[in-house]
C-alpha cells in the first residue's frame, strides 16, 4: 500500500490541542483499519514565526506541494499582533492557499440532532440541516486590481477595489459544485447579483453553459446573493450545495454557519484543481480560529478538526466509510450527551478536550465492533 502523506501544521493556541485528538484518530485507523498514514508535522503561523522569522517557511512550503493532504490547526494570537502586515500569521495561511492554489472553499453546515436547539433558529426550521457551501476562494473583489486608497484634489479619499471574474474561474468552481451535487441531493443553487453586477451576467452564463453541457442530471437554480441570505434563514432546507463568488461566499458561509449554532463544530476544505490522475491539493482546517482566550486548558472542543479530518479521507483519499465513520462517532458521542464546554446545554455532561477525544475514539471502536 502506498503510505498517504499527511503534512500536519497545529499551529497556534488550541491547533495542538485540538491536532492531537486527530492523531489519536489517525492512529485508530492504523491499529483497526489496517490504514497508515505517514504523518508529517511543520510549523505554521506564529509558531512558525518564533521559529523561523515567517509564518511558513519555504522548506514547510515544499512539504505542503509535496503531501496528498494538508491539515491545519489554527494559526494567531495576541503575542503576534505586532508583527508586520506581511509576516503575521495569518500571512501564512494566504501563503499556504495560494500557492496550492486552493480556489474552492467547501464548508458544510450540518445540523446534529443532539445540537438542533444550539441554533438561534426554531429547531423545526435546523432539525437535519445539512447543506455545503462552495465558495471561491483565490479571485474576486480580495484580489482584483485596481485597488487602494486616494486622496482626491477636491478634499477626502476615494477607495477602490476591483470585482473580476474569469469564465475559467468560474467554470472550475462550477464544477466542484455541481461534482459534489452528484454524490448529494443532486441540487445547486449558484448565487451572484446578476441583476446589477456584469461578474454576476457572466457568472450566471458561465454556470449556465457549464450545466447544459456537462451536468444536466443535477438541478440547476440561480438566485441573487441578497435572496439567498434571505432564504438561508426563511427556510434552509431548500439547499443542497450552494456555489458563489469570494465575497458573497465570505457571507453566505458565515451565515450558514450560524444556523448549526457553534463554532466548535464547523469543519472545512479548501481544494485546487485536480491533475491528471484526478488528485487535488488540499488543505483542511477547523473554521474557528486559535481561541487564545481558552488555549492550554484542555477544554477545546476538538469536533471541528476531526470533522475536518473526516473531509480529508473524503475528498483527498476517497475513504468514504472511514469518513461516515468518524462522523457517525462524532454525532454518537453528542447524542451521549457528551459536551466541551463551548456546546454545553442544561443536563449535559461537560468534558476536556481529551476525554471527547476519548469518547470518540471509543466509540469508533464500538461502531466496528
Ligand atoms: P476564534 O475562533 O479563535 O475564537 C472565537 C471564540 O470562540 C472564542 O471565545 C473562543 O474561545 C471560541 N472558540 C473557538 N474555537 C473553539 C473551540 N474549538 N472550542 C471551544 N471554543 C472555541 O476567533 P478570534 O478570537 O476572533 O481569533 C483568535 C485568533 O485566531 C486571532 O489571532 C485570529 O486572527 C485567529 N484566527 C485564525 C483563523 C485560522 O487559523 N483559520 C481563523 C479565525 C481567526
Amino acid at each position: 500500500m502506498t503510505a498517504k502523506t499527511l503534512l500536519v501544521l497545529p499551529g497556534d493556541g488550541i491547533g495542538p490541542e485540538v491536532m492531537a485528538q486527530v492523531r489519536r484518530v489517525v492512529e485508530w485507523l492504523a491499529r483497526r483499519r489496517n490504514v497508515t498514514f505517514d504523518w508529517r508535522e511543520g510549523l505554521a503561523g506564529g509558531a512558525a514565526i518564533d521559529a523561523h522569522g515567517v509564518p511558513v517557511s519555504d522548506e514547510t512550503m515544499a512539504d505542503a506541494l509535496a503531501a496528498d493532504a494538508v491539515m491545519l490547526g489554527a494559526v494567531g494570537g495576541p503575542k503576534w499582533d505586532g508583527v508586520a502586515y506581511e509576516k503575521r500569521p495569518e500571512a501564512g495561511l494566504l501563503r499556504l492557499r495560494k500557492e496550492l492554489g486552493l480556489f474552492a472553499n467547501l464548508r458544510p453546515a450540518v445540523v446534529f440532532d443532539a445540537l438542533v436547539d444550539a441554533s438561534t433558529l426554531k429547531p423545526e426550521v435546523v432539525k437535519g440541516l445539512d447543506i455545503m457551501i462552495v465558495r471561491e476562494l483565490t479571485g474576486g473583489v480580495y484580489f482584483g486590481e485596481p485597488r487602494g486608497i486616494h486622496e482626491l484634489p477636491e478634499g477626502g479619499f476615494k477607495a477602490v477595489n476591483t470585482q473580476a471574474y474569469s469564465s475559467y474561474e468560474i467554470e472550475r468552481v462550477g464544477r466542484v459544485a455541481f461534482e459534489l451535487a452528484r454524490k448529494r441531493k443532486g441540487k445547486v443553487h449558484s448565487c451572484e447579483k446578476a441583476n446589477v453586477m456584469e461578474t454576476g451576467v457572466l457568472w450566471r452564463r458561465e454556470m449556465t453553459a457549464l450545466h447544459k453541457a456537462s451536468y444536466s442530471d443535477v438541478t440547476l437554480e440561480h438566485m441573487y446573493a441578497d435572496n439567498c441570505a434571505m432564504q438561508l434563514l426563511r427556510n434552509p432546507h431548500q439547499f443542497d450545495v450552494i456555489v458563489t463568488d469570494n465575497l458573497f461566499g465570505d457571507i453566505l458561509s458565515d451565515e450558514a454557519a450560524m444556523l448549526t449554532g457553534s463554532l466548535g463544530m464547523l469543519p472545512s476544505a479548501s481544494l485546487g484543481a485536480a491533475d491528471a490522475d484526478g488528485k487535488r491539493k488540499a488543505m483542511y482546517e477547523p473554521v474557528h480560529g486559535s481561541a487564545p482566550d481558552i488555549a492550554g486548558k484542555d477544554i477545546a472542543n476538538p469536533c471541528a478538526t476531526l470533522l475536518s479530518f473526516a473531509m480529508c479521507l473524503r475528498y483527498s483519499f476517497d475513504m468514504m466509510a472511514e469518513a461516515d465513520l468518524i462522523e457517525t462517532a462524532v454525532q454518537n458521542v453528542l447524542a451521549g450527551g457528551l459536551r466541551t464546554a463551548d456546546i454545553m446545554s442544561k443536563g449535559m455532561a461537560k468534558v476536556s478536550t481529551t476525554v471527547m477525544g476519548d469518547s470518540i475514539v471509543r466509540e469508533l471502536d464500538k461502531l466496528t465492533g
